[in-house]
């Protein structure tokens, strides 16, 4: 039995994206933020800068089980993250990994689009993540959008989108960014009927790496054992003021400020 002498680790299984806004740069960041320490294994990688999304390539799968088995030969992995997967073999070799990791908390971002609009799976990725890998995590958080797909429901309300997707999964935060409301209507609903909304201040501006910093954080923030409803909330709230406080180095979305300035 291996006696943990750091933070808290979290395996993230994220795309690599070059302008550092998402993927796991972002994961890193939000969780390097929460006093956890980051265990990143690459799924994919893209092309694209702060406007959009042009190409992407996802590593084979044995290279991703390399990696994520180094890590679990070698650290404690509290809390587990999933952003970009990209297809539906990856799918599979997840399911193949968190055999390894019974019980471990797993924050699945189920990623479909870039923040530009961009494809960064097909829809079938997202079907194969509800039909077995929902059954497999902690809770899942779509913005709106991605709700729609994954319960194939083009114009469903949060509700009508939860109430589909709740049968698949424990847990499920559909986020509000996307929605119409004048603040923004954050949703966690649980299989038990209790629901939650979290309501925040509408921030102008397109952000590239909110769900990423999102969902790294609600991670990290189980992996400190933190309760879900609380950690859903304060996750919540670290991510809208890293999207107050983000930076436009391109000529495209802003991305979040993860970490304080007086970081060094
Ligand atoms: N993961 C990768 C590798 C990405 O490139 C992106 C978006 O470009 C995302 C995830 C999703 O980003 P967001 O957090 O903006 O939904």
């Amino acid at each position: 039995m291996k006696t943990p002498t750091s933070r808290p680790v979290v395996l993230c299984l994220s795309g690599h994206d070059p302008v550092g806004g998402a993927g796991l740069q972002a994961d890193i960041e939000a969780l390097l933020a929460q006093g956890c320490h980051a265990a990143p294994a690459v799924t994919a990688l893209t092309v694209q800068d702060t406007v959009d999304v042009s190409d992407f390539r996802v590593l084979d799968r044995d290279w991703v089980l390399a990696q994520a088995n180094a890590i679990i030969d070698d650290l404690q992995v509290q809390a587990v993250k999933l952003g970009m997967l990209g297809s539906v073999e990856m799918v599979d070799t997840v399911l193949e990994i968190m055999q390894r990791l019974p019980g471990v908390p797993l924050v699945c971002d189920p990623v479909l689009r870039a923040g530009g609009g961009g494809a960064l799976g097909k829809d079938e990725v997202g079907y194969a993540m509800r039909e077995r890998l929902f059954a497999a995590s902690t809770i899942a958080t779509p913005n709106l959008p991605e709700a729609r797909i994954l319960a194939e429901l083009p114009n469903g309300s949060a509700d009508e989108c939860a109430e589909k997707l709740l049968p698949y999964i424990r847990h499920l935060l559909i986020t509000g960014g996307h929605g119409d409301e004048q603040e923004v209507h954050n949703r966690l609903y649980s299989r038990d009927g209790s629901q939650h909304t979290f309501v925040c201040q509408r921030l102008p501006g397109n952000y590239h790496g909110s769900g990423c910093t999102l969902a790294s954080t609600l991670a990290g923030r189980l992996a400190l054992g933190q309760e879900l409803v609380s950690a859903v909330e304060l996750s919540l709230d670290y991510t809208w003021r890293t999207l107050r406080d983000a930076e436009q180095p391109g000529r495209g979305q802003y991305i979040p400020r993860r970490l304080p300035l007086d970081f060094c």
